[in-house]
């Protein structure tokens, strides 16, 4: 098979198989064919990383912040150099296209290693003066984490939990999702190869269920899940039984706003970036855009023209734009969500149907697709789709767009288009989103934090900000005189 790894796990610094769990089959979805098998964890496999990830832990924490830091850094710059080979990885994992996965897989998990590791010298206490006495706090790592993955950017989850969860001094056993096994195996082997302690970052596989036993283990301090808003719930509810710790990144339905004044092509390329890269399975995208009255017609006219041109094709071929959806129940919930948008009345303005390519007739392809004259109830404008769906939405003054806007569960995103400043910062600073955007779409660098408001999430990813999420603060109270005790 193309894409069989040696093993289905690596824990304690090396990969390991037991072929009694669960066969996971990988699927290339481009072509529908089995390119890997693994297996999911078995309690044995569970135990077996809790264990060496508590020993790897007391070793990776007992080094400096400097050495912590030099080990993921070498990391990141072979993660760079091998970038061709785990770009290919990444396409057969999810099908996007290499075009993208060249410049926005493996790299970005470059950049969160080198960013973290960076950091990792300067990740301190502080001194608290009280006039004689005093208090030192101590930045002191959880202990365990575990990091469940969701399938759209295998490597990148991988890394951006990883990277924090390792600079603080932390352990990590991460489980991708079952539908992307391949990619975190190479990131572990990588980490490993850098000099990381054995146990440090294990990769254990499996469905929800091995997600639950590892959420609910009495030697786990904290769970980061990257998914959606109903696994958030259970997952958020199985750490609060024992008071751990969470990270959660999940859904959304991102409003994106063009104002009239916007550049056209701007923000038509804005609105394409947020719902057609990755085959639109990106959490933050933009799938409510919502453009003002008078520019309407000229922006639909160069979105329609723009996204009828996207190249959709073999993922491996470097000049194809589009590839397939993840796996075919994805494909198959998408074109659901194009019927329900049909039937509800909105507009089909270009895409809609699933296609089959030549050579890869079984692969989960579907058109780039774009309604107009969407209504704020419709559950398209609605819920998360997950695929390349755009909903376009009309409006016609500043309050009215920014109330619609907000009115959703979600709180991931929000972008906004003009020209005028002072209405993009006050648009803005309305929109109740953890990640946004002005003249723009969907850039994500390492430097800033990634998170969501409401039902999207809680804590924050990349940045100064995940330190937080992965460390606690201990207080120490320092006497430099008598006791005052008055018994
Ligand atoms: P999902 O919620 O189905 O699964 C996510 C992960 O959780 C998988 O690894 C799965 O095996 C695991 N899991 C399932 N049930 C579990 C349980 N009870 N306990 C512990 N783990 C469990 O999500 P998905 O379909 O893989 O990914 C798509 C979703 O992820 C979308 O909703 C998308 O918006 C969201 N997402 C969010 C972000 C973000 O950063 N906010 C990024 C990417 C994807």
């Amino acid at each position: 098979m193309k894409a069989q790894p040696e093993a289905s796990h690596f824990i304690n610094g090396a990969f390991v198989e037991d072929t009694d769990g669960a066969v996971i089959d990988c699927i290339y979805p481009a072509t529908g064919e089995v390119i890997a098998r693994l297996h999911s964890a078995t309690p044995a496999i569970i135990e077996q990383a809790i264990v060496s990830a508590l020993d790897g832990q007391k070793i990776w924490a007992a080094m400096t912040g400097t050495e912590r830091g030099r080990v993921l850094r070498r990391a990141a710059d072979m993660i760079r150099e091998r970038n061709q080979t785990l770009s290919e990885l990444e396409t057969y994992d999810t099908g996007k296209p290499l075009q993208e996965t060249l410049v926005a897989d493996a790299t970005s998990g470059a950049d969160a290693l080198e960013y973290f590791g960076g950091l990792a010298a300067a990740i301190n206490g502080e001194h608290i003066d009280l006039g004689g006495d005093f208090v030192y706090t101590r930045r002191e790592p959880l202990g365990l984490c575990v990091g469940i993955g969701a399938w759209n950017y295998p490597t990148q989850i991988a890394c951006w939990k990883g990277a924090p969860a390792l600079a603080c001094g932390n352990a990590m056993i991460f489980k991708p999702s079952e539908t992307t096994p391949l990619c975190a195996l190479e990131i572990a082997s990588i980490l490993h190869e850098a000099g990381l302690p054995s146990g440090v970052y294990n990769v254990v596989q499996g469905y929800g269920d091995v997600g639950a036993t590892l959420t609910t283990h009495p030697q786990v301090d904290k769970v980061s899940l990257t998914g959606s808003v109903p696994t958030g719930q259970k997952v958020m509810a199985a750490a609060a039984a024992g008071i751990r710790h969470v990270t959660m990144e999940l859904g959304g339905k991102s409003p994106l706003i063009v104002f009239n004044d916007a550049n056209v092509e701007d923000a038509v390329g804005g609105a394409l970036l947020g719902n057609f890269y990755s085959s639109g399975q990106v959490c933050s995208n933009g799938t409510r855009v919502f453009v003002q009255e008078e520019l309407m017609d000229a922006f639909t006219e160069r979105l329609i023209a723009r996204t009828e041109a996207i190249r959709i094709g073999d993922p491996q071929d470097e000049a194809t734009q589009m590839g397939p959806l993840v796996s075919a129940a994805q494909r198959d919930k998408v074109i659901d969500y194009i019927g329900i948008g049909e039937a509800e009345g909105a507009n089909l303005a270009t895409g809609g149907k699933e296609l089959t390519l030549q050579g890869m007739e079984n692969g989960f392809f579907v058109e780039p697709t774009v309604f107009t004259g969407v209504t704020d109830d419709m559950r398209i404008a609605r819920e998360e789709i997950f695929g390349p769906v755009m909903s376009v939405l009309t409006f016609k003054d500043e309050d009215e767009v920014i109330a619609r806007a907000n009115d959703t569960e979600f709180g991931l995103s929000a972008g906004v288009f003009t020209q005028n400043l002072s209405r993009g910062h006050r648009a803005i600073a309305q929109l109740k989103a953890g990640s946004c955007w002005i003249n723009t779409y969907n850039l994500a660098p390492v430097e800033a934090p990634f998170g969501g408001y409401k039902k999207s999430g809680v804590g924050r990813e990349n940045s100064r900000a995940a330190i937080e999420y992965y460390s606690q603060i201990k207080s120490v109270y320092v006497a430099t005189g008598p006791v005052d005790s008055p018994y």
